[in-house]
């Protein structure tokens, strides 16, 4: 997590970092901290507890002067959020932030010490600083001292390295966490995402895993992991700069929950015509990869895990494949069986999430017939390790809880599924073009969904004083469910649970009082005579109701049970469309609460750390 921006330029550079932490603040926000240094070869430097904000206010009231800078906005592993824990450390002349952590730094640390080196922070990066300092004693320059150090780190980093005696020139690493570099006219950038840089650049290069570079105002030289000169795309980023605004809207939650229609138009253009999917548009080779297919297995995080659920719906019911879904973290430290013929699908915004990023390179080991991704960020790791990439195009995504890279994820998925059973003879022409259908039928649906925005901001008043909530749903809708208290607890600290609704009996009913809100997801379907029984079992022990339907699913509001009619919309898409009243249910608790909606406590976006 965390972001950086460093510069070497012959302007002053202070405000140009600030603003990209600005931008990166999505990223981590316990504290944040710039130093520069200027021709005179003087280091300033300045840290503050807290957000960005902070940070600004106290360079405004003490201008840094310089051309050459590093800055850092944390998300803490190691060492509380701190002023003297914030970034950038700094060791004799040289200062370094990080993003990522550094396994060995016990062992680093007690080494130092016994070096003579004082530590003046609880961070495993602080090491890092030390061991620049201690390199640069025999090394013939910084570059090479910082190749030496890189060889002592076990970890994950994303770093930038200054010397404050030669301010020509800025070094940075890259291993498990993302750096790119932002070229300039006669200055040049660096960041952990091209959103900080781009009112100073389009123009980027992406490191690779264990690239290091050497970055002066004039020349970008990089050294892949064997330390030999590489050659790296320079990528020209069509990226609005505004493309990190909330515009007229509040909140980037708010404005990434309107774009919902936009962003899934995105998605699919190009990718189906008016009765197919255009099977080569999920990439060079996907044709000869999606036929052989005859498993999915899915790996994601947090809310990419959800859609993994929903989408395993869709992978059986309609491809006929089997599918399995898998929390990450879990899968990368389990002996799993590698089934034939099985493809390793990861789902992630950034494409740079540590865990899904370490299956994926374990999965390649463990005999995968292919990798693929489902990803919203060109350029980043899971995209350019995978066989196949399908990119989910809905823009950037700032706010911290997902959403319109939550439905544009499930979309991209439906497509894929089509595609498989196309190939595998699962799927006719005539239940291809009924999917095709419901997919175009998403965007008008999903602005219907943003129609009931006042009719939820009045339902929240409801919740807000609420401790505890259940969400429920069968089918398709429990990971809808999953989701919805996934999107609650964290933006409104409400505790939230999710259960599949035939699970009420086999424990959560004992919860049930007049104090635990019970949201049910309950369009018409196979399955809706089933949660009706589920909805007595809670009305039946007083429990206060939330029930989402069409009004075919017949529901007659009651004390007790607050009914609220959904416009009637595509079956096979209908997840897709109910997610929507969920995220706006979530968002408008946190307005009441008084929440920070956009960087809710302890999360960050990105999350590059294990
Ligand atoms: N591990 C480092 C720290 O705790 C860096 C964290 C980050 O990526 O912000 O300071």
């Amino acid at each position: 997590m965390c972001g950086i921006v460093g510069a070497v330029a012959q302007r002053d550079v202070a405000e140009i970092l600030i603003n990209g932490l600005h931008r990166l603040e999505y990223r981590g926000y316990d504290s944040a901290g710039l130093a520069v240094v200027n021709t005179a070869c003087e280091l300033q430097r300045v840290r503050c507890l807290g957000k960005v904000k902070a940070l600004d206010e106290a360079v405004e009231k003490n201008p840094l002067i310089g051309g050459t800078g590093i800055a850092h906005t944390r998300w803490a592993t190691h060492g509380e959020p701190s002023e003297a824990n914030a970034h950038p450390h700094v060791s004799g002349d040289f200062a370094v932030v990080h993003n990522g952590i550094i396994e060995n730094h016990e062992e680093l640390r007690e080494m130092l010490k016994a070096r003579g080196y004082v530590f003046s922070s609880q961070t495993d990066t602080e090491v890092i600083a030390h061991l620049v300092e201690w390199e640069m004693h025999s090394a013939p320059s910084l570059l090479a001292a910082v190749q030496s150090v890189v060889r002592q780190l076990t970890g994950a980093y994303g770093m930038v390295v200054m010397n404050r005696a030669d301010p020509t020139r800025l070094v940075a690493a890259r291993s498990g966490s993302p750096l790119v570099i932002g070229l300039g006219i006669g200055e040049n950038f660096l960041a952990s995402d091209q959103l900080a840089l781009l009112s100073v650049t389009r123009r980027f290069i992406f490191l690779e895993e264990g690239d290091i570079a050497e970055v002066t105002r004039r020349t970008v030289d990089i050294y892949d992991v064997n330390g030999n000169k590489a050659n790296r795309e320079t990528h020209e980023s069509n990226l609005e700069n505004d493309a990190a605004e909330k515009g007229k809207f509040r909140h980037f939650m708010q404005k990434e929950i309107f774009e919902q229609p936009t962003a899934l138009i995105n998605t699919m253009e190009g990718r189906i015509n008016h009765s197919n999917v255009i099977v080569e548009s999920i990439g060079n080779g996907a044709k000869e990869i999606l036929e052989k297919v005859e498993h999915v297995q899915i790996v994601a995080c947090g809310t990419s895990y959800n859609s993994g659920m929903v989408a395993r719906y869709w992978f059986e019911s309609l491809a006929g494949v089997s599918c399995d879904v898998e929390i990450a973290s879990e899968f990368r430290y389990r002996k799993f069986v590698t089934r034939p013929n099985s493809l390793l699908l990861t789902l992630s915004q950034s494409g740079e999430t540590a865990d899904t990023l370490a299956a994926l390179r374990l999965a390649k080991e463990k005999g995968y017939m292919a990798a693929m991704t489902i990803c919203n960020v060109a350029g980043s790791s899971l995209v350019r390790e995978s066989d196949l990439a399908f990119m989910t195009r809905a823009g950037v995504e700032i706010g911290v809880a997902s959403t319109k890279a939550f439905t544009t994820q499930l979309a991209a998925m439906l497509i894929l599924v089509t595609a498989i059973g196309k190939l595998n003879g699962n799927i006719s022409a005539e239940k291809e073009q009924e999917i095709i259908k419901a997919l175009q039928s998403v965007p008008a649906e999903i602005e219907k969904a943003l129609v009931f925005d006042k009719t939820i901001e009045k339902l929240a008043e409801d919740f807000a004083e609420k401790n505890h909530s259940l969400f429920l749903g069968r089918g398709e809708y429990y990971p809808i469910a999953m989701e919805a208290a996934l999107k609650l607890k964290e933006i409104s600290y409400i505790h939230a649970e999710a259960y599949a609704a035939g699970e009420l009996k086999h424990g959560p009913l004992a919860l049930i009082d007049a104090d635990m809100p019970v949201i049910v997801v309950a369009p018409t379907n196979d399955l809706l005579e089933k949660v009706k029984s589920n909805i007595e079992e809670v009305r039946a022990r007083g429990g206060q109701l939330y029930v989402f339907a069409d009004k075919e699913a017949g529901f007659t509001e009651t004390a007790g049970m607050k009914i609220i009619t959904m416009p009637t919309v595509n079956e096979i898409t209908a997840p897709i469309f109910y997610t929507i009243p969920m995220q706006l249910l979530s968002y408008h608790v946190a307005l009441i609460k008084g929440t920070d909606v956009d960087q809710p406590r302890n999360l960050a976006k990105a999350v590059t750390v294990e």
